[in-house]
């Protein structure tokens, strides 16, 4: 099509028929909603792919987040870092805590662990490290502060859906993860998420927190939310794994070609990908540095939209400089965060992206370089 718009990212579905094909049931069963056969079975595969025993599922990723600090029943500070989706940290907000902003490193964007300490005060009840862009953090390291200063470890996962860390997949890592099944991630059930967590008991309590609170017919005992999986969103899911495999191998050749195109251009660097990794090659950031490349981020941002591509700037703002948080809570310890936020463009990566944009992508790119 001519004139198509390329967007950042395109969902994911499975072909039309097999999504229906499973739907079907659900008129039978007229079992909508609540912890339906759909949710059982999604949760047992998600369980299996991930290899673990206690996953929730949730009707979105933030709330995952939101209740499972809640479950924990934290306090006072929590480190967490500005370089990521509104979500992480209004979720530690809206639990009363306070965000203590820890900077990023700026080879692969996740938490600087060795800034983590010095941020530490009595009140810090747990750290909320977030994976980025389908690597994920040093997690021994943060493991290892943890266990240190005895606390709880909540990774936002919500980027890292099937990504391994020395072949182990990286759900089992921290006393809890969330997955956010959105439209737009690697893996969607059109919206959705899931908690991942160590201790069965938090699970017994994100049950019932996402469910009203409500522990039986009479009782409520907990001041809870709404977070239920719907029976369509789980028979999406069920399709989606099916495709996973296949969707992540087209979305790793793209990278590749991407990698190849774009490595050697002065004034652009691009992601570093653990070598323990296996990636989910979530998303495809460059760091343009003006001084080496001649034009800014937001110049070859509005370049690429002449062509009819609309990279996105992600993350930017950082969530420390929204509205709702600017002065609030203290930003000094966070330059490295600022600049990836200023300097940083995500460009269209998707498993249907055809291999002639990307090289189009890589053409106006080079092209845009003054110098
Ligand atoms: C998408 C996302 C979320 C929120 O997930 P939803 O499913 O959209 O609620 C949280 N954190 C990060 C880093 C995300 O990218």
């Amino acid at each position: 099509m001519e004139n198509q718009k390329i967007m950042v990212t395109q969902s994911t579905l499975p072909p039309f028929e097999e999504y229906v094909d499973e739907i079907k049931k659900i008129w039978d069963t007229h079992w909508l909603t609540n912890m339906g056969p759909f949710h059982q079975k999604f949760q047992g595969l998600l369980e299996e792919y991930f290899g673990v025993n206690n996953i929730s599922l949730f009707t979105n990723g933030h709330l995952s987040l939101e209740l499972l600090l809640q479950a924990y029943n934290l306090e006072g500070e929590v480190i967490t870092t500005p370089f990521t989706f509104s979500s992480t940290t209004h979720a530690i907000v809206r639990n009363g805590l306070k965000p203590v902003f820890c900077d990023i490193n700026s080879e692969d964007f996740t938490i600087d662990v060795n800034k983590i300490e010095e941020l530490i005060t009595k009140d810090t009840s747990a750290i909320v490290p977030v994976h980025v862009y389908g690597n994920i953090c040093d997690v021994d390291k943060i493991d290892e502060i943890a266990k240190r200063y005895n606390l709880k470890v909540i990774y936002d996962a919500a980027h890292a859906f099937g990504v391994k860390y020395k072949g182990i997949n990286c759900a089992s890592f921290g006393d809890a993860s969330m997955y956010s099944f959105h439209a737009t991630k690697v893996f969607n059930t059109i919206e959705g998420g899931c908690a991942v967590y160590r201790d069965p008991e938090i699970g017994k309590i994100l049950d019932k927190l996402k469910n009203f609170g409500i522990t039986d017919a009479e009782h409520v005992d907990m001041v809870g939310s709404n977070g239920k999986m719907n029976e369509f969103q789980a028979a999406m899911g069920i399709c989606n794994l099916r495709h996973l495999e296949e969707s992540i191998n087209k979305r790793k050749q793209l990278v590749e070609l991407y990698d190849e195109c774009l490595s050697n251009i002065e004034g652009l660097q691009i992601l570093k990908r653990k070598t323990e990794i296996d990636s989910n090659y979530a998303y495809y950031p460059i760091i343009v540095d003006e001084r080496k490349f001649g034009v800014n981020r937001d110049i070859l941002c509005k370049e690429l939209e002449l062509y009819n591509i609309f990279a996105r700037k992600y993350f930017y703002p950082l969530t420390s400089e929204f509205g709702c948080y600017k002065q609030k809570f203290d930003v000094s310890h966070t330059p490295v965060a600022k600049k990836i936020a200023q300097e940083v463009l995500t460009l269209p990566l998707y498993p249907d992206l055809p291999v002639s944009m990307v090289e189009e992508i890589c053409e106006i790119i080079k092209n845009s370089r003054k110098k």
